[in-house]
């Protein structure tokens, strides 16, 4: 059902070491039909001729890729038994739903010859159930586009649904409990608050939902990430990945539906991101959580499920399950295009 290991039935431990992952279908779990099936991207945010993984874009679900409706969140993504999946979680997306949506979204900053479009016209879903990358050129929209998608960024035009539900111009107490309910984050700068523990933190976001905290839950999630031996310690006796990992645990702990994660890896050395990359591979693979993930290293984004690439302010191109020589090439090709 749900994402994080519960006391007595502790989930094995995720990779520590986030090695190799292997290659697999994208899970069946794409919206269904509509405009922002069919590699999630719509035609009207697209180039006219762009093929993407495969398949054109704008139409049906990319051959081999995705059909069908999207699973309750925290279904196993393989059909196989969710290891340690929990009960009782709180978050879900109804069948059928991305776990978060754009559609025509504009967001426009500034006003007169100051305008800037950070993005025009796009329309995506990110699937249930899967990881989806985000890249682009410096200043191509990437981290508007997540912060439009978890809500914390106004659209200026357009719709933005999170697990099925329309957030479009809700009230900030409504996106405040949403956020806390259903979303996680996992920041570059890992955002951690140094005066508390490694257990504090994590315990932190179930504190401000109001949720009763359970102790040995907290620890059973850290313990998935390889730190049950650093519960007591504090930020900054913690090496960077280890920060993060404390970030990714605070982030599952709540069992959000989708995890928006901006530069995850940025502030990390290439060991400590493998690790973290296995990390956030298992909690889809293993917990059917979601992710869209902002990154401007193909060999992050290489670990993801889907690649969509974002060009002045617009969704380009979106290649499945690439390699990350594949990503590398075509951000190098969509850097050296004239604007
Ligand atoms: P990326 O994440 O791909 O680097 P951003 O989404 O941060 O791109 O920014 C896209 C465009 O929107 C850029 O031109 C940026 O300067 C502009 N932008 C982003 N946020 C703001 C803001 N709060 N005010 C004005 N312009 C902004």
């Amino acid at each position: 059902m749900t994402s994080t290991p519960t006391p007595g039935t502790p989930t094995p431990a995720l990779p520590a070491t986030g090695g190799a992952v292997p290659r697999r279908t994208v899970p069946n779990t794409a919206p269904s039909g509509g405009a922002l099936a069919g590699g999630a991207l719509a035609g009207g945010a697209m180039p006219g001729t762009a093929a993407v993984g495969g398949a054109a874009v704008g139409g049906g679900p990319p051959a081999g890729a995705e059909s069908g409706g999207a699973p309750v969140v925290g279904a196993p993504a393989d059909g196989a038994p969710g290891a340690g999946a929990a009960t009782g979680g709180r978050a879900r997306v109804p069948m059928g739903a991305p776990a978060a949506e754009l559609r025509d979204v504009t967001r426009e900053y500034g006003g007169g010859n100051a305008l800037v479009r950070a993005l025009d016209g796009v329309s995506i879903a990110f699937p249930a159930g899967s990881w989806t990358a985000v890249m682009g050129p410096s200043g191509s929209g990437k981290s508007t586009l997540l912060h439009c998608a978890a809500g914390l960024d106004r659209v200026t035009r357009g719709r933005v649904l999170l697990a099925g539900q329309e957030i479009t111009g809700a009230p900030d107490a409504v996106l405040t409990g949403l956020r806390r309910r259903t979303m996680g984050f996992v920041f570059q700068s890992f955002n951690l608050i140094g005066s508390l523990t490694a257990e504090q933190n994590v315990a932190l976001p179930l504190k401000l939902a109001g949720a009763r905290v359970r102790r040995d839950e907290v620890r059973a999630v850290l313990a998935a990430v390889g730190l049950g031996d650093r519960l007591r310690h504090r930020p900054r006796e913690l090496s960077g990945g280890q920060q993060q990992r404390v970030a990714i645990a605070r982030a599952m702990v709540t069992r959000p539906a989708v995890l928006f994660a901006d530069e995850p890896t940025g502030a990390l050395d290439s060991a400590s991101a493998r690790t973290v990359l296995g990390l956030l591979r298992a909690m889809v693979d293993r917990e059917g959580q979601s992710i869209a993930m902002v990154t401007h290293d193909p060999a992050a984004a290489a670990h993801a499920d889907a690649v969509v690439f974002m060009s002045d302010g617009r969704l380009v191109d979106r290649l499945v399950r690439p390699t990350a020589r594949e990503v590398a090439d075509r951000l190098a090709r969509l850097e050296a295009a004239p604007c």
